[in-house]
């Protein structure tokens, strides 16, 4: 079970009465980015680019916990940047633990095992860490030599501690199943709880412009990842999620289910877009005009958009809005389903013959020198 059956009680109870309570729109995790700041500069990332005097400004613990109030979803994701160099994440972190909220720490882990006598076990802490691949796809996607081994060193002292462990990994054009595979086995042997997948958003700002996924590539990339998968896989998202990027399932974009709160304010409409922002999550919920935002909506800003901020709560829902979409998703938390698939087979032997030497790295070298040279400047 990759989730413990805590947490699944919670937020099935979460879900279920807001749905009782007849709640269109209700945040399922609060996306609360407390810096922007990082010790990586990637080329695939859309948030490291702001200048100097913003990627210096932090969210107080004040803050963090006024905004997880006034959202009141029962988890929350901490990205960034990077959240261990903010200088009291110590105090976010004990702040939302005493508040009960389920928290996933997202972090490169570079200052995992250095910073990790700040933070205490419990069931509601997990370290969510950003590994994109095996040693040489990870470090590629990073832009960074010998980041894969550091994360692997913090992620086995925080295991060995008692601590939740995860990895979330994002995926581009270029992605070599076969190796993604791997890397899945490496992470069970690892021992972590469950991994978190996304394809890449074409974030507007990211250094790197060439090798972000359309929707078709999306869903063939990750029906070659996903059908016959191996039982010891466990994924820490919705099965249903999982399903929608291989293809099995359409849903509309719920960017409400994620909201994101920063040092800017409330984010209209999602993670991915700065469309202006709200001073009070109320605000968000009352003036962003929803009917523009989501695929379906033709916006070309969401055209090629299959992310867990928008649609990982789109399936959730159906979770618990229909009686197939219940049963479908206990048939693929209990029952663990495999997805046999011999196309998928067939290809994913096409592409590994194709990929002699384990597959292409997915972002362009010459990228690497400018974006860390940014991080270097505001670090
Ligand atoms: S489809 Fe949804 S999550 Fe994706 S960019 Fe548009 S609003 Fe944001």
């Amino acid at each position: 079970m990759p989730v413990p059956i805590s947490q699944m009680w919670t937020v099935s109870k979460y879900v279920l009465t807001q749905r009782w309570r007849g709640r269109k729109r209700y945040p399922l995790v609060l996306m609360l980015e407390p810096l922007f700041r990082c010790n990586l500069a990637c080329a695939g990332c859309g948030k490291i680019q702001y200048p100097a005097h913003i990627l210096k400004k932090q969210l107080t613990p004040e803050e963090c916990f006024a905004a997880v109030e006034e959202c009141g979803a029962p988890m929350v994701s901490i990205p960034g940047g990077e959240p261990l160099l903010h200088p009291q994440i110590k105090e976010i972190v004990e702040g939302l633990v005493a508040r009960r909220k389920y928290i996933y720490l997202c972090t490169n882990a570079l200052l995992l095992k250095e910073k990790i006598d700040l933070f205490t076990p419990s069931k509601y802490l997990t370290f969510s860490v950003h590994m994109d691949g095996q040693r040489e796809h990870h470090d590629f996607a990073v832009c960074r030599e010998g980041t894969y081994d550091r994360a692997i060193e913090g992620m086995r002292e925080a295991l060995s501690r008692g601590f939740r462990v995860t990895t979330n990994t994002t995926l581009f054009d270029g992605a070599d199943p076969a190796s993604v595979r791997e890397f899945f086995d490496e992470m069970m042997k690892l021992g972590v709880e469950g991994m978190m997948l996304s394809p890449g958003y074409s974030y507007e700002k990211a250094p790197d412009q060439s090798h972000f996924l359309a929707r078709d590539s999306t869903r063939s990339l990750f029906r070659r990842i996903l059908s016959n998968r191996d039982r010891s896989w466990k994924f820490n998202q919705s099965p249903l999620f999982l399903e929608f990027l291989m293809g099995r399932q359409e849903y509309a974009c719920t960017p409400w289910g994620m909201p994101t709160y920063n040092i800017f304010g409330w984010q209209k409409p999602c993670y991915l877009l700065q469309d202006g922002y709200a001073d009070s999550f109320e605000g968000l919920m009352r003036e962003t005009a929803w009917e523009k935002y989501g695929t379906e909506s033709g916006n070309p800003k969401c055209a090629n958009c299959m992310v867990h901020s928008g649609y990982e709560a789109s399936a959730v829902n159906d979770t618990f809005g229909s009686l197939g979409g219940f049963l479908r998703t206990v048939r693929a938390t209990l029952l663990g389903g495999t997805y046999r698939d011999d196309g998928a087979r067939r290809e994913l032997e096409t592409t590994a013959r194709s990929r002699p030497g384990g597959g292409q790295a997915v972002v362009p070298l010459t990228v690497t020198a400018a974006a860390r040279q940014e991080t270097e400047r505001v670090a």
